[in-house]
């Protein structure tokens, strides 16, 4: 059995850590968060203080961090994971971040003689749970990809191998992207059914057999009552917030940049993200884009008023 440091202890961080302690390996987290780690230290995670006690004689370490900058924070500087971590330590980072961020953790940690795979994941809070995530590797050393995959496995349903440094991000901001795209077309086919009288569940079940189905519509449906476990079943709060969906679409914006793809469904599903970040709900789910279709800005399953002040810090943090 493996000692394991993670840093990162949200919403994916928290249920994956779960996932290496029963399969028997000793894991020692990081979050800035009390909240977050109190909640992985019940579920069996040994909390630290500190990246440098959470490294100390570690075989592995993976980060599950907000965006790139949190990223470049904790692997960079004095105190951080190139600096501190020892040559055995394999490093995976989950987060989705851009290209660059991900290919500098490749060159910074070669240049500092470490191992490092990029290592996005896709499968939502529910994928963690069930320990069904997809991850997606990228790197040059075939050893480190092997002993990566062994180091996923508690928490994967697949794990593919995608290429070189960054390929993982790529595949993950490609995929992305077309999610959001997919939120954007439930979104707008959940409301036009509520507003032509269809029973929900109704709705749902036709759509689950027929060619509206997506993986947002199956897992993340925005009408309460339908799915039992979704964002629109808990007042929309966030199991993948609107803040990091407008992360993953404007990374996703900028590389067709780079590349001269254009993506005009993209960019509309980035307006619409910012709407609600403008309307100052940034940490709720990013299925409230639902809301932007209603004809007069309220939706079904979502009550403005009984947003917690735990939300309004999450936004704070991130
Ligand atoms: P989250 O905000 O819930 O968790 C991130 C955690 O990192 C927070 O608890 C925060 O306190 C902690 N953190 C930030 N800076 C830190 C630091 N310097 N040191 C220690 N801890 C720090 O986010 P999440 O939803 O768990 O997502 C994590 C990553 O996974 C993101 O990059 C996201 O895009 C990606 N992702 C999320 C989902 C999803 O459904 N939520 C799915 C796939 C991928």
């Amino acid at each position: 059995m493996s000692t394991i440091a993670w840093i990162g202890l949200g919403h994916m961080g928290g249920p994956m850590t779960a996932h290496l302690v029963a399969a028997g390996h000793t894991v020692r987290g990081v979050d800035l968060n009390p909240a977050a780690a109190a909640a992985a230290a019940q579920r069996g995670v040994e909390v630290v203080a500190t990246v440098a006690d959470a490294l100390r004689g570690a075989d592995a370490c993976f980060t599950s961090l907000p965006k790139p900058e949190h990223v470049r924070a904790v692997y960079g500087g004095p105190a951080g994971i190139f600096a501190l971590a020892e040559p055995q330590t394999l490093l995976l980072d989950t987060s989705t971040v851009d290209i660059e961020t991900s290919r500098w953790c490749h060159s910074e940690a070669a240049a500092h003689g470490l191992h490092f795979v990029d290592a996005p994941i896709s499968g939502g809070t529910a994928g963690a749970e069930a320990h069904s995530l997809t991850f997606m590797l990228g790197g040059d050393d075939d050893a480190d990809i092997s002993r990566a995959r062994e180091f996923v496995a508690p928490m994967a349903g697949s794990v593919f191998a995608c290429g070189g440094p960054g390929a993982g991000v790529a595949a993950k901001l490609a995929n992305n992207m077309m999610l959001f795209i997919g939120v954007m077309a439930m979104s707008e086919g959940s409301q036009l059914a509520e507003k032509l009288g269809l029973d929900a569940k109704v709705f749902w079940d036709v759509v689950n057999v027929s060619s509206g189905f997506s993986w947002p519509q199956r897992t993340w449906y925005p009408v309460p009552g339908v799915i039992g476990t979704a964002a629109s079943d808990d007042n929309f709060d966030a199991t993948f917030s609107v803040d990091l969906a407008r992360k993953d679409c404007g990374l996703a914006v900028q590389a067709g940049h780079t590349t001269g793809v254009r993506l005009p469904a993209a960019e509309l599903a980035l307006s619409q993200l910012d709407t609600l970040i403008a309307e100052g709900l940034g940490a709720k789910d990013c299925t409230l884009v639902a809301k932007l279709a209603s004809p007069d800005g309220t939706l079904r399953g979502y009550d403005p008023s009984l947003d917690s002040s735990s939300a309004i810090a999450e936004e704070a943090r991130t």
